[in-house]
């Protein structure tokens, strides 16, 4: 195995009065494959993909590696990488394990691009190294969060584990978290905070109108397809925040 879950296949050519080792090949070859996911959220979308031998994994190597696992309901780990027999990936439904993995890693690939092309960011560090993803945290677990320490990104599956937090302006919310915690590091309270959070709704609706997607036409509202209040209510809205009934729509002194 290679340190990346590879299976690897050495051909080591030897002298054979020596021992010493003269050359080496691996036979096992990746290569990057255009797959095509149908998210629960993303609708169908193509998938730049990994493959490895006859086997198919969740990973891309043209965004800085940038791979989704599966936590399976645990809390902690790294979870397992998502590998498939064929390159066709979920089916829209929450109830297969895949879909919320279809969004999230398509909603990494788009927030990658939409850095990328619009501001020349090479990623959330600007080191050309891609975050993981997560999902399936938990039980019942109504949220998602980036984590600087893992480097990654982490989705639960919501009420009832059968409505995920993998919407494309959730992915771009919380990733531009690890923009701003690796740039202007605002600090998570009070002012800094709410400009911390504002920065990352902004950067977030900048994810959702550069993907322009079908099944999730942009708009200023947050957060609008996982019905999160159950009345199917965004979470806010850009276009007059106190529409929410907390946040305030201007810069005041309290
Ligand atoms: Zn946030």
């Amino acid at each position: 195995m290679r340190a990346d879950g590879t299976p690897s296949r050495q051909q080591l050519v030897t002298d054979a009065a020596s021992g010493e080792v003269l050359s080496t090949h691996e036979e096992i070859q990746t290569a990057n494959a255009t797959g095509t996911g149908k998210g629960v959220f993303v609708g169908t979308v193509p998938l730049t993909t990994n493959q490895s031998g006859s086997t198919y994994q969740l990973k891309d190597a043209t965004r800085g590696g940038q791979y989704t696992t599966n936590l399976a309901g645990k809390t902690s780990g790294n979870g397992t990488l998502y590998t498939n027999s064929t390159n066709s990936w979920g089916n829209g439904l929450a109830s297969n394990t895949q879909s919320a993995a279809v969004d999230a890693q398509f909603g990494a690939a788009v927030t990658w691009d939409f850095y990328k092309n619009t501001f020349g960011r090479n990623g959330i560090r600007n080191d050309g190294v891609g975050a993981y993803s997560r999902v399936h945290y938990g039980k019942n677990y109504v949220n998602a969060f980036w984590d600087d320490s893992c480097f990654c990104m982490t989705y639960g599956d919501g009420t009832s584990n059968t409505h995920p937090l993998t919407a494309l302006d959730v992915s771009g919310h919380e990733m531009s978290h690890g923009v701003t915690s690796n740039t202007a590091g605002l600090n998570y309270s009070g002012e800094s905070g709410g400009l911390n959070e504002a920065t990352s709704d902004i950067m977030g609706t900048g994810v959702e109108w550069y993907a322009n997607l079908p099944a999730d036409k942009p708009d200023y509202l947050i957060g609008e397809l996982i019905n999160i209040n159950g009345d199917g209510t965004p979470l806010r809205y850009m276009d007059k925040p106190s529409k929410d009934g907390g946040s305030a729509d201007y810069w005041s002194s309290g």
